[in-house]
Protein backbone atom coordinates (compact mmCIF):
# COMPACT_ATOMS: atom_id res chain seq x y z
CA UNK A 1 0.00 0.00 0.00
CA UNK A 2 2.67 2.40 -0.74
CA UNK A 3 0.38 4.58 -3.10
CA UNK A 4 -3.14 5.21 -2.55
CA UNK A 5 -5.66 7.87 -4.61
CA UNK A 6 -6.61 10.66 -2.98
CA UNK A 7 -10.42 10.46 -2.06
CA UNK A 8 -10.44 6.76 -1.45
CA UNK A 9 -10.21 6.86 1.95
CA UNK A 10 -12.45 8.78 4.54
CA UNK A 11 -11.87 9.18 8.36
CA UNK A 12 -14.30 6.76 11.16
CA UNK A 13 -17.60 8.34 12.59
CA UNK A 14 -16.40 6.79 15.49
CA UNK A 15 -12.77 6.66 16.12
CA UNK A 16 -11.25 8.99 13.29
CA UNK A 17 -9.00 5.92 11.87
CA UNK A 18 -8.47 6.25 8.07
CA UNK A 19 -10.13 3.69 6.33
CA UNK A 20 -11.00 2.95 2.34
CA UNK A 21 -14.11 4.75 1.44
CA UNK A 22 -15.86 1.78 0.62
CA UNK A 23 -15.37 0.08 3.93
CA UNK A 24 -18.77 -0.92 5.44
CA UNK A 25 -17.61 -1.44 8.89
CA UNK A 26 -14.54 0.39 10.35
CA UNK A 27 -11.70 -2.28 10.51
CA UNK A 28 -10.17 -0.32 13.82
CA UNK A 29 -13.43 -0.38 15.95
CA UNK A 30 -15.80 -2.32 13.89
CA UNK A 31 -18.29 1.04 13.71
CA UNK A 32 -20.67 1.06 11.19
CA UNK A 33 -19.53 3.54 8.14
CA UNK A 34 -22.29 3.26 5.96
CA UNK A 35 -26.46 2.24 5.29
CA UNK A 36 -26.74 2.74 9.50
CA UNK A 37 -28.04 5.87 9.63
CA UNK A 38 -28.02 7.05 6.15
CA UNK A 39 -31.26 7.27 3.79
CA UNK A 40 -31.80 4.84 0.85
CA UNK A 41 -31.26 6.31 -2.19
CA UNK A 42 -33.39 4.02 -4.32
CA UNK A 43 -35.74 4.28 -1.47
CA UNK A 44 -36.41 7.90 -1.57
CA UNK A 45 -36.17 7.38 -5.85
CA UNK A 46 -39.23 5.73 -5.30
CA UNK A 47 -40.92 8.00 -3.06
CA UNK A 48 -40.28 10.93 -5.12
CA UNK A 49 -41.60 8.60 -8.24
CA UNK A 50 -45.10 7.75 -6.36
CA UNK A 51 -45.36 10.42 -3.51
CA UNK A 52 -43.55 13.06 -4.43
CA UNK A 53 -46.30 15.89 -5.57
CA UNK A 54 -46.74 15.38 -2.06
CA UNK A 55 -42.88 16.20 -1.19
CA UNK A 56 -42.80 12.39 0.88
CA UNK A 57 -39.58 12.03 -0.28
CA UNK A 58 -38.53 15.19 1.61
CA UNK A 59 -39.87 13.97 4.41
CA UNK A 60 -38.11 11.16 4.07
CA UNK A 61 -34.98 12.51 4.02
CA UNK A 62 -35.40 14.74 6.88
CA UNK A 63 -36.24 18.25 4.99
CA UNK A 64 -39.28 19.85 6.76
CA UNK A 65 -40.08 21.95 3.47
CA UNK A 66 -41.16 19.10 1.87
CA UNK A 67 -44.08 20.82 3.79
CA UNK A 68 -44.39 23.18 0.49
CA UNK A 69 -44.54 20.38 -1.88
CA UNK A 70 -47.54 19.39 0.06
CA UNK A 71 -49.36 22.94 0.04
CA UNK A 72 -49.13 23.11 -3.60
CA UNK A 73 -49.69 20.00 -4.40
CA UNK A 74 -53.01 21.37 -6.20
CA UNK A 75 -50.79 22.95 -8.67
CA UNK A 76 -48.78 19.69 -9.96
CA UNK A 77 -45.91 21.58 -10.32
CA UNK A 78 -44.49 19.64 -7.01
CA UNK A 79 -45.50 16.35 -9.00
CA UNK A 80 -42.67 17.74 -12.05
CA UNK A 81 -40.52 19.08 -9.41
CA UNK A 82 -40.63 15.08 -7.99
CA UNK A 83 -40.38 13.19 -11.06
CA UNK A 84 -37.28 15.57 -11.78
CA UNK A 85 -35.84 15.08 -8.79
CA UNK A 86 -36.39 11.04 -8.44
CA UNK A 87 -34.12 11.02 -11.98
CA UNK A 88 -31.90 12.93 -10.49
CA UNK A 89 -31.79 10.71 -7.32
CA UNK A 90 -31.42 7.81 -9.36
CA UNK A 91 -28.37 9.40 -11.30
CA UNK A 92 -26.45 10.60 -7.98
CA UNK A 93 -23.75 8.17 -7.92
CA UNK A 94 -23.51 6.12 -4.23
CA UNK A 95 -20.52 8.68 -2.76
CA UNK A 96 -22.47 11.94 -3.66
CA UNK A 97 -25.28 10.61 -1.87
CA UNK A 98 -23.44 9.46 1.11
CA UNK A 99 -22.23 13.22 1.26
CA UNK A 100 -25.78 14.46 1.10
CA UNK A 101 -27.58 11.76 2.97
CA UNK A 102 -25.77 9.21 4.32
ZN1 LIG B 1 -13.31 3.32 13.88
Amino acid sequence: MATRAVGNFVHCRDCGSEIARSAVSCPQCGGRQRSGAGKSKIAAGFIALFLGGLGIHRFYLGQWWGLFYLLFCWTFIPAVIALVEAIVFFCTSDEAWEQKYG
